[in-house]
């Protein structure tokens, strides 16, 4: 039988749900234990594929094309497991389910209420990705903190959760802030003491407590709050501030979360969590033997966290490398209506520069800028989807020598229309969901950069997108040195360039940043590494 433990947060919000979710999974899938995360969000758009990166970061998208919050990101780099849309879930989901069933006559004579109607199809949608699945274990994250209005159904159907299956079977973590109150030298747990009396108001008492604190919890802090919170002391888990995400899964089980939760649910203590792998790639992230410098060229920069999958898959990649990847954002806007030796000077003292994904004409010139300078001067290029694109546009204007070439998003009118919508796409009208979205086949050129980097001919990489590379080109830009290494063998789409007089120019149409994880880092990120290291040393 599946067991269900849920994650709630408490007191303010970006805790880090996510990551002591996907730590806590970690752990139990090291002792042999099938386990996935489920993240539920609040809010009431269907998914967050129409939210700009500023009001949730990136979007990450799985290999079944659902664009989900960003926690999966972190579920997939920690576990090494592919999520699906049944692991993320918004409330606009479930009452569009709700609310079309209602229109299909499934509640006839029935009034739909958000209790029952509702919170069933919560628990319906909790329950079918452990039964499809023979998970032995399904952690569940509550987005949003307790004492939200809108949290309200899904506290309600862990409740009911809790009663039907018994605490055996249903387990209830809270993640809570205790702040140190500088002026009387002070933690404080009398937050965390209103959060719990919250979740009690909606008829929970949480099993577990995991503290979020910037100094170590003390034995009488530790009974103070298992006292007041009703919770055994053991079970009170300090999680204090790590120096990076990948030290979480080692401070949990220092803390043994993993087995109280065992315990709680009478599962079997079966080993010792093997860490071996996680542990090497935390010794070579600790103890790097070199750095490069690598400029990330974008225009959502103010917020780290909408390049999120690209930042972590640096951490991955510098570790195999055994450097340090500095990342330095720089805006597109900023490489824009100056010189071209200003451009170059800003640019200079990188060792690799990498052109990020996204929406819209802002910022595209100076994409663009930012791709002649590492075209002509040899500094190697990572263009990512957007990045690949305006590649492929820098290309034509200056090598080919085609001066409106364009993509028909930034100038619909152009005449030559080098990256353009096909024709399904130009059919739709809807916005939400219908990019080309999700994982698709793609066939590497022998020899390539590419097909070096990932030694294989056919890989499979997640897509978001709706415009893509016109084959009308595809001649002329070969002849001219800017190769197809990477193609789709059903659509016949380029979903790779590279320049093959250049040490490493790599412009690809999917996300490769969505698969990088600690375990299998990804190869286009790393052989990238390697080359802007290379680059820094025969500089
Ligand atoms: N805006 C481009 C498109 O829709 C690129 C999207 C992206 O970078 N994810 O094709």
């Amino acid at each position: 039988m599946t067991k269900y433990i849920f994650v709630t947060g408490g007191v303010t919000s970006s805790l880090g749900k996510g990551i002591i979710s996907a730590s806590l999974a970690k752990l139990l899938q090291a002792r042999g234990f099938k386990v996935t995360i489920q993240k539920f969000d609040p809010y009431i758009n269907v998914d967050p594929g129409t939210l700009n990166p500023y009001e949730h970061g990136e979007c990450y998208v799985t290999d079944d094309g659902a664009e989900t919050d960003l926690d999966l990101g972190h579920y997939e780099r920690f576990l090494n497991n592919p999520t699906s849309q049944a692991n993320n879930l918004t409330t606009g989901r479930i009452y569009q389910t709700v609310i079309n069933k209602e229109r299909d006559g499934a509640y006839l004579g029935k009034t739909v209420q958000v209790i029952p109607h509702i919170t069933d199809e919560i628990k319906r949608r909790v329950q079918l990705l452990g039964e499809n699945n023979n998970y032995d274990i399904i952690i569940t994250e509550l987005g949003g903190t307790v004492g939200d209005i809108e949290s309200l159904p899904y506290l309600e159907t862990l409740r009911q959760m809790r009663w039907e299956l018994g605490p055996d079977n249903c387990l209830v973590i809270h993640l809570t802030l205790i702040p140190y109150l500088n002026a009387a030298k002070e933690l404080k747990t009398k937050p965390t003491q209103h959060s719990v009396k919250e979740m009690l108001n909606t008829g929970i008492q949480p099993d577990v407590l995991v503290c979020r604190t910037e100094h170590a919890l003390s034995m009488e802090i530790r009974r103070k709050l298992a006292l007041f919170c009703n919770v055994d002391v053991g079970s009170v888990i300090e999680a204090i501030d790590a120096e990076s995400i990948y030290d979480v899964p080692i401070l949990m089980l220092k803390e043994k979360l993993d087995a109280v939760v065992l315990t709680k649910m009478r599962l079997p203590d079966r080993k010792e969590p093997d860490l071996r792998k996680w542990k090497e790639f935390l010794g070579k992230l600790k103890n790097p033997t070199g750095e490069v410098n690598i400029a990330l060229v974008g225009k959502y920069n103010e917020l780290q966290d909408a390049y999120k999958s690209i930042h972590e898959s640096f951490v991955h990649a510098g570790a195999v490398n055994e450097c340090k990847v500095n990342v330095h954002p720089i805006h597109s806007e900023k490489l824009e209506g100056i010189s071209y030796e200003k451009i170059c000077d800003i640019l200079k003292d990188y060792d690799g520069i990498l052109v990020a994904p996204g929406f819209g004409e802002r910022g595209i010139e100076g994409k663009i800028n930012a791709i002649r300078y590492c075209r002509e001067n040899n500094i190697p290029f990572f263009g990512i989807c957007l990045g690949m694109q305006c590649a492929v546009v820098e290309f034509t204007q200056n090598v080919l020598g085609i001066k409106d070439a364009a993509s028909t998003e930034v100038n619909p009118k152009t005449a030559n229309p080098i990256i353009d919508l096909m024709p399904d796409q130009k059919k739709i009208t809807k916005k939400g969901g219908t990019m080309r979205l999700g994982s698709y086949a793609c066939e590497l050129k022998r020899g390539s950069k590419a097909q070096k980097a990932y030694k294989a001919l056919k890989i499979n990489e997640r897509h978001r997108h709706r415009y893509e590379f016109n084959n009308q080109y595809l001649e002329q830009i070969e002849k001219a040195g800017m190769t197809a290494s990477g193609i789709n063998p059903d659509s016949n789409l380029v979903e790779i360039v590279e320049i093959k007089d250049h040490p490493w120019f790599v412009g690809v149409q999917f996300h490769p940043e969505l698969k990088s994880t600690v375990e299998v880092p990804h190869p286009l990120f790393v052989a990238f590494i390697k080359a802007s290291l290379e680059h820094k040393r025969s500089n």
